[in-house]
């Protein structure tokens, strides 16, 4: 029983979108009637960290400023201890996946309500999914309580993405839209999620490439990769986040330039069995979808290849047994032998 019944369900009670929406942080603390504020920041976000501090006035507590990739719990537990300390009673994130994963992990401990303020197109102020490291090891847990009730997207926060760093974070956005896609059990509305973050993603992420100062493009890329996180929250991903997840939790590879590499080997192997989203890619992508990502992947100065970022070839055939094992939904069977074809195309 159920099995056509589709359940959606719905992240970030409250968006804010356009440039200069980070101004508007102090009216969301007032707005969740909070006292004391913790601000966490990326490095990279210290200056607009400095003037949100400014503009909470009395309500700001104090800033954590080193957030780190895949949310190890011995930095979750030190920041713990600075809210404690300082009586925090809500967060606003303000940084890449790796802040907003840090602020999503202290409020599911805290209860603490958040306002999460992306800098890049990961996605994950979107989702109820947080991945944390405890001795080497990456758990991935999903609920309600994780999820930011306040995203506030401000393009000019990206302006400052380097080309690289622009590329791979909007090709990871991509490739939450493609799987949820061409998962079976997506509802209608994720299924427009991810055809209109296709599309946006498509459309401006040349054109910022081509100008990485036009405000214009920014927003509308920020605004697809938006919808992008949506769709991971919403739908199951398949075997491109399966070997970007293994990749990255054994191998230490770089999160958004896995991502990026892999996508279009990935759309090549399961485009074919997954003719309704092949469909709706090729009519937003004017044609050949795979090529299409193979063509932006290769406009990153940086590493291409599996090889070039350190993987050594004889790991391949572990990492396929591996994907193959895991349990998860793909719209082609996961068979070691072809994932080992695929990435040893990609290495
Ligand atoms: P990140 O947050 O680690 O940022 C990467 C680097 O870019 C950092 O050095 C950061 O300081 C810098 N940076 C961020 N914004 C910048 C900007 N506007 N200008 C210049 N530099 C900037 O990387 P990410 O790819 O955004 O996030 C990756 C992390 O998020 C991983 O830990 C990943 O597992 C997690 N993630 C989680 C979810 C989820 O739903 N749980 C979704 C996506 C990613």
């Amino acid at each position: 029983m159920g099995t056509d019944i589709h359940v959606h369900e719905v992240y970030a009670g409250r968006v804010l979108q356009g440039a200069g929406a980070r101004t508007l942080v102090p009216d969301e603390i007032e707005r969740l009637g909070a006292q004391r504020v913790l601000v966490v920041a990326a490095p990279s976000s210290a200056e607009t960290a400095q003037d949100v501090a400014t503009s909470l006035g009395e309500r700001y507590a104090a800033t954590f400023g080193r957030p780190v990739q895949h949310t190890p719990v011995e930095v979750t537990a030190q920041a713990l201890a600075l809210a404690r300390e300082m009586r925090a009673d809500a967060l606003v994130a303000i940084g890449g996946g790796s802040a907003i994963g840090l602020a999503k992990a202290l409020a599911v401990r805290t209860g603490m309500p958040q306002v999460a303020v992306p800098t890049t197109y990961a996605g994950s102020e979107a989702t109820p999914v947080l991945g944390e490291t405890e001795d080497g090891v990456k758990s991935t847990r999903r609920d309600p309580a994780l999820a930011p009730g306040t995203v506030v997207y401000d393009p000019e926060l990206t302006l400052s993405m380097p080309h690289g760093l622009t590329l791979t974070s909007a090709l990871n956005a991509l490739a939450h839209a493609v799987e949820a896609l061409w998962d079976a059990e997506a509802s209608a509305a994720t299924r427009a999620y991810g055809v209109e973050a296709a599309d946006g993603i498509l459309t401006a992420l040349p054109a910022v490439l081509d100008h990485l100062g036009d405000v214009g493009a920014r927003a509308r890329l920020q605004e697809a990769a938006w919808l992008a996180g949506a769709c991971l929250a919403q739908a199951r991903m398949g075997l491109h986040h399966q070997l970007a997840h293994v990749l990255g939790g054994t191998y230490g590879l770089p999160h958004a330039e896995l991502h990026a590499l892999l996508l279009a080997h990935v759309m090549r192997f399961d485009l074919p069995a997954a003719p309704d989203a092949a469909a709706r890619l090729a009519r937003v992508a004017d044609g050949d979808p795979a090529g299409a990502v193979a063509a932006l992947a290769a406009r990153h100065d940086g590493p291409t290849t599996l090889g070039a970022l350190g993987l050594p070839r004889t790991a391949l055939r572990e990492v396929a047994e591996r994907v193959a094992a895991a349990p998860y939904p793909n719209p082609r069977p996961v068979v070691a032998g072809e994932v080992e074809e695929l990435l040893l195309a990609a290495w």
